[in-house]
């Protein structure tokens, strides 16, 4: 166990698994379970009849989220400690990875708004971050400045989601407004292009949400299933006045990338089979990238590949170095999904 300890502790990445509950579907067709998960000891166990033998094979995570887990127990447990290093200036990202339809999305930005106040039960990562991160600043009476950002990557190509729409241009111009990554020099990224919004309450990221949920879903009608094969990367900076030194102003920075991955479908063999091997490929590049990045963090590789894919290199202050990383794989229970299933447990065991 101090084997795992102290890798934890160097490089900071963390990988949790969570199981979706079978949906109504499943429960009147009979979709026969393979999957049973064991919170406590943080096991998931994949059980499967081979030749009338059940073989059953265990995968351990830093933690397990069965389908009752509740969207509010998982950011207990696993995100708010990740956002409270924002505040303390540090970089984090936190991942969704899986296949299409085992519930990145629902863990990510979870059931909408709810008139009122409160966020409703179903309230996932983003806005509990932000809920968080407002009342924490509020306890400590800071002065402070928080910008967010929500962009896709598709086919290696940035699209801001927060852009306003431009009728006059044709649709397809919209999706090609040209976005560049630049570095500053210092190890910081800057994104030339991206629409920055300043946030003053929680509520508003809501209506950021939806705009960039409407602009997901216009592209997806242009190109089928376009967002299943997109990353979304909604970026939170926090800016905080600590004190002034004369006419100067110390100002801590911390940011927080979550991050809705593509489907992992799209780098097993189905996307080759079915003719789109080309473009897998593109999104082959930042998922598999993202997955090398994350491996060569955790066994300390003198070379990191952050400039072989868009994403690595739009996160590459917020991975390694002194910042904190999470990555949620998420998965189905049915039988149905078994061979995608086996394929994210393997992407999530690497990348421990
Ligand atoms: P993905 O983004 O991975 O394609 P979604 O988040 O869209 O998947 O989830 C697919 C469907 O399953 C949605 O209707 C979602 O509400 C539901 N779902 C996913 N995870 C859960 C969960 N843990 N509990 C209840 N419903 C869930
Ligand atoms: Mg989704």
């Amino acid at each position: 166990s101090s084997r795992q300890d102290n890798r934890d502790k160097e490089t900071n990445v963390q990988v949790l698994l969570r199981c979706r509950p079978l949906n109504d579907d499943e429960i009147r067709s009979n979709v026969p379970r393979v999957i049973s998960c064991n919170e406590h000891k943080r096991e998931v166990t994949v059980i499967q009849n081979l030749a009338n033998k059940q073989v059953d094979r265990a995968f351990t995570f830093d933690k397990v989220f069965g389908p009752k887990a509740q969207q509010r127990s998982i950011y207990d447990q696993a995100i708010a400690p990740v956002v409270n290093e924002v505040l303390d200036g540090f970089n984090c990202t936190v991942f969704a990875y899986g296949q299409t339809g085992t519930g990145k999305t629902y863990t990510m930005e979870g059931g909408m708004r709810k008139k009122g106040g409160d966020l409703p039960a179903e309230a996932g990562v983003i806005p509990r971050a932000v809920r968080q991160i407002f009342d924490m600043l509020e306890a400590q009476n800071a002065d402070y400045s928080l910008k967010v950002t929500f962009s896709e990557l598709y086919n290696e190509e940035i699209t801001d989601l927060l852009a306003p729409e431009d009728n006059s241009r044709s649709t397809e111009d919209k999706q090609k407004k040209p976005i560049s990554l630049m570095e500053d020099g210092k190890g910081c990224v800057i994104v030339r292009g991206l629409e920055e919004e300043a946030v003053y309450s929680v509520n508003e990221i809501y209506t950021l949400l939806e705009r960039g949920a409407a602009k997901r879903r216009t592209a997806d009608t242009l190109l089928n299933k376009r967002s299943s094969r997109s990353h979304s990367i909604f970026s939170i900076t926090v800016h905080i006045k600590e004190a002034a030194l004369g006419d100067e102003e110390l100002i801590k920075c911390g940011k927080l990338n979550l991050v809705d991955l593509a489907g992992s479908e799209n780098i097993s063999r189905s996307g080759a089979r079915e003719g789109r091997a080309r473009e897998a490929g593109e999104i082959n590049k930042s998922l598999l990238t993202l997955g090398r990045v994350i491996n060569a963090l955790v066994e300390h590789s003198a070379h990191i590949p952050y400039r072989d894919s868009k994403l690595t290199r739009l996160l590459r202050d917020s991975l390694g170095g002194k910042t904190k990383t999470c990555i949620i794989a998420t998965i189905s229970p049915s039988a149905h999904c078994l061979d995608e299933t086996l394929s994210t447990l393997d992407y999530a065991c690497r990348a421990k």
